[in-house]
């Protein structure tokens, strides 16, 4: 069974973005460098930092820049932002970013509520962002947003989706990303969508950025494993949605798909009990409970809920 899934997975963890970009508590600076000290502590190697957005529409990113002045970079970890435009760029460039990503939304409506722009418009920003990113020595993820359904527009053609793709790849980007971001992929649509990717991305390295709005998420990792897909967006806890989605919820939590691919026998560098210490911890702090599955059950045992 396990000759057609991958060994390893990488993590890409993304609490710090958008998993606590539209929660009311906000994050403090210290705060978050502890948390960035201790998920990678748990092993894990890729971690999203924050974006580079106009704070008064996203508060909790205002502190991108000394967040970034002030983390302690590890050899061999991956520290990753999100940008949205040519001043986010620029700031980016500025506090030395290494990577990157860099989206365009699959939905007309979304497009304009996001970034104020159409599709097309919003495709010549990012290939502009892209070439300039990469001659900045950054790594660049291209990514299609919205690339399973949209919650203004419900479905969206994958017809969409595949152009805007091979329209990146002639950017060269070191990774495209899939983002279901209104939470609407199904196994059988991901199986559909990465086989026609694949023809397109060729050994392009694919990752997946999945929201658990409709209780799918596993099952799509599930799905994606089996099309060889390694490396997955999650947010400990399981926080996390987009400002401009109505009724966006959680991504894919960490603890519960390391747990999955622990179980299966897929390595990912991460210590699962370690990551709950750290989830439990953060959970406290943000005063509400998390809806990852794995840190509470674990929870409950240890008798001390
Ligand atoms: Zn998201």
């Amino acid at each position: 069974m396990k000759d057609d899934l991958p060994d390893e997975v990488i993590i890409h963890e993304t609490v710090l973005r958008d998993g606590i970009q539209n929660e009311e508590t906000i994050v403090s600076l210290e705060k978050k460098l502890q948390l960035i000290d201790r998920l990678v502590g748990c092993g894990i190697k890729r971690i999203e930092i924050s974006s580079f957005v106009n704070p008064r529409l996203v508060p909790q990113m205002a502190d991108a820049e000394e967040l970034w002045n002030r983390i302690e970079r590890k050899e061999g970890i991956v520290y990753s932002a999100l940008v949205l435009g040519k001043k986010s760029l620029n700031r980016a460039i500025v506090c030395g970013v290494p990577h990157v990503g860099i989206f365009v939304s699959a939905s007309e409506t979304h497009s304009r509520k996001n970034s104020n722009r159409s599709i097309s418009e919003a495709k010549e920003e990012a290939f502009n962002l892209i070439k300039r990113a990469k001659s900045s020595d950054m790594k660049v993820r291209a990514g299609v947003m919205n690339a399973f359904g949209c919650a203004y527009e419900g479905d969206v053609s994958p017809e969409k989706v595949m152009d805007l793709v091979r329209d990146f790849m002639e950017t060269d980007p070191d990774e495209i990303c899939l983002a279901d971001t209104s939470g609407m992929a199904n196994p059988l649509q991901m199986h559909t969508m990465l086989s026609r990717l694949r023809e397109i991305t060729e050994e392009k390295p694919i990752s997946l950025h999945l929201h658990n709005t409709r209780g799918l998420g596993l099952a799509n990792v599930w799905e994606a494993l089996k099309q060889g897909v390694t490396i997955f967006d999650t947010s400990m806890g399981g926080l996390g949605g987009c400002p401009f989605i109505p009724g966006a919820r959680g991504n894919i939590a960490t603890e519960d798909t390391v747990h999955m691919l622990c179980e299966i026998g897929i390595e990912t560098g991460i210590d699962i009990e370690a990551l709950i210490e750290v989830s439990l911890y953060f959970e406290k702090y943000m005063g509400k409970e998390f809806p990852a599955m794995i840190p509470h059950l674990k929870h409950h045992k240890s008798n001390s809920f």
